[in-house]
C-alpha cells in the first residue's frame, strides 16, 4: 500500500471557477494563469480543467512549450517574457505570446530575426515595483517596439499591486489605472489587467477602464488574494488533501508532544498522528490551533510539524481509529483558512505540494 496521503483535484471545480471568473468580467478575454505547475495542480490538468479558457498564461518556457506538445492550440503568455535571446525563436515557433517588461527584452527581439510574427503584451510599472517600463517610458518602449519587423500585436499589460483591497491605502487600483492610462491611452492595442483581485472587484473597476483581458490565477483554484472568503465569492475547492491516522497516542496530564515538547497536555487526552510533514508541502510553521478534519469532525494541530507526521487532538473526534481519514484542506476545509492560520496564502501552500504526494482526479463530495 502507498503512504495514505494524497491529493485530489477537482477539475469540475476548475471549470466551474473559470465559469466564475468569466462571469465576474463577461467583457474580457481570460488567461488562465497556469504558472508554477498550475498553482500545485499539474500542468496538464490545468490545460484540462481550464479548456474553456482563451489562453494559457505561465512564467516556465519550458512548460510553453510543453502545452503546445501536449495539444494546446490556443494563445500561450508568458507573464515574465524570455530570459535570453535564445529563447526568441522558440516564441516563433511555438507561437507563444511573451511579455516585454524591460530594454533588455526589446534588444533581443531587435538582434534576432523573427522567421514568423509573434504577439506580446508590453508591460507597465505603474507602482509594482517589479516588472515593467514606468508611465513616462512606456510610449517610447512602444516605438521602439513597434518598429521591429516580426512584432504582429501589442498588448498593454499591468499588474495590480493591492486588488484584494480597492481602498489600499498605500497604492489603491485607481492610482494604478489612472498610471496606466497616462502612459498607455492613445497606443493603439488592446489592455491586460486584473489578476483574481482585481477580476472579483471588476464591476467596480469597469467603470474606470474595461479589460479586453484579465489574467486571473488563484480563483481558479478555489482560493481567494485576500478580502472576503472563496466561498462567499462562489469559489469551490480544486485540490483536496487527504491523509489518515496512522497512530494514536493517549497522553496524561504534563505529556508533551514532538520536537521541541512545545505542545503540554493538561488533561488525560488522545492524539492522532496523521501522515503528512513539512515533506509534503504542510508548512512546518502552522501553530497549534490551525484546524484539520478527522472523520468529518473539525478538530486542531498539536505540537510541531515534523517532516512526514504530524499531530492533533481527537478530543472533539469520538471514534477516531487508525485508519480515520484525515483533511488537510480542500474539500470542507478552505485552503485559505488553513494558510491563514499558518501565516501564509493558500497560493503558498498549494503551490508547494511536494512532488511526492500522490495525486489523484476526482470530484468534489467524494473521497477521490
Ligand atoms: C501570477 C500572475 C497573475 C495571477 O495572479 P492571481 O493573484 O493568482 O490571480 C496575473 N498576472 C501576472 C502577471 C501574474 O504573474
Amino acid at each position: 500500500m502507498p503512504r495514505p496521503l494524497c491529493a485530489t483535484i477537482h477539475l469540475d471545480s476548475m471549470q466551474h471557477n473559470l465559469g466564475r471568473a468569466r462571469s465576474c468580467a463577461p467583457l474580457s478575454r481570460l488567461w488562465a494563469v497556469v504558472k508554477a505547475n498550475a498553482y500545485g495542480h499539474g500542468l496538464e490538468r490545468g490545460m484540462r480543467g481550464f479548456a474553456q479558457a482563451d489562453g494559457l498564461a505561465l512564467v516556465e518556457t519550458d512548460n510553453a512549450v510543453r502545452l503546445r506538445e501536449s495539444g494546446w492550440i490556443k494563445p500561450i503568455l508568458l507573464l515574465e517574457g524570455i530570459f535570453d535571446a535564445s529563447d526568441v525563436p522558440l516564441l516563433a515557433e511555438h507561437n507563444i505570446n511573451s511579455a516585454v517588461h524591460c530594454i533588455e527584452q526589446i534588444k533581443m527581439l531587435e538582434y534576432t530575426q523573427l522567421y514568423r510574427p509573434i504577439d506580446v503584451h508590453l508591460k507597465m510599472n505603474t507602482g509594482m515595483n517589479r516588472l515593467g517600463f514606468r508611465p513616462e517610458d512606456y510610449a517610447a518602449a512602444y516605438k521602439r517596439l513597434r518598429a521591429i519587423p516580426g512584432i504582429r500585436h501589442i498588448t498593454h499589460m499591468t499588474h495590480f499591486a493591492n486588488a484584494d483591497e480597492l481602498e489600499h491605502p498605500r497604492l489603491a487600483i485607481g492610482e494604478q489605472i489612472r498610471r496606466f492610462r497616462l502612459g498607455a491611452d492613445g497606443l493603439p492595442g488592446e489592455r491586460s489587467l486584473s489578476n483574481s483581485g482585481g477580476v472579483l472587484h471588476q464591476q467596480q473597476l469597469a467603470a474606470e477602464l474595461v479589460s479586453d483581458w484579465v489574467r486571473p490565477g488563484i480563483m481558479l483554484y478555489g482560493g481567494t488574494p485576500g478580502g472576503r472568503s472563496a466561498q462567499d465569492y462562489g469559489l469551490r475547492p480544486t485540490m483536496t488533501l487527504r491523509s489518515e491516522i496512522i497512530g494514536i497516542q493517549r497522553l496524561q496530564p504534563g505529556d508533551t508532544v514532538g520536537y521541541g515538547s512545545r505542545f503540554e497536555a493538561e488533561r488525560s487526552m488522545m492524539i492522532g498522528v496523521v501522515a503528512c510533514g513539512y515533506a509534503d508541502g504542510y508548512p512546518r510553521h502552522a501553530p497549534h490551533g490551525t484546524p484539520v478534519i478527522v472523520d468529518g469532525v473539525r478538530t486542531t494541530l498539536v505540537g510541531r510539524v515534523s517532516m512526514d507526521m504530524m499531530t492533533v487532538d481527537l478530543t472533539p473526534v469520538a471514534n477516531a481509529r487508525v485508519g480515520s481519514k484525515v483533511t488537510l484542506w480542500g474539500d470542507g476545509l478552505p485552503v485559505d483558512e488553513v494558510a491563514q492560520a499558518a501565516g501564509t496564502i493558500g497560493y503558498e501552500l498549494m503551490c508547494a505540494l511536494a512532488q511526492r504526494v500522490r495525486v489523484t482526479e476526482g470530484r468534489m463530495g467524494t473521497d477521490g
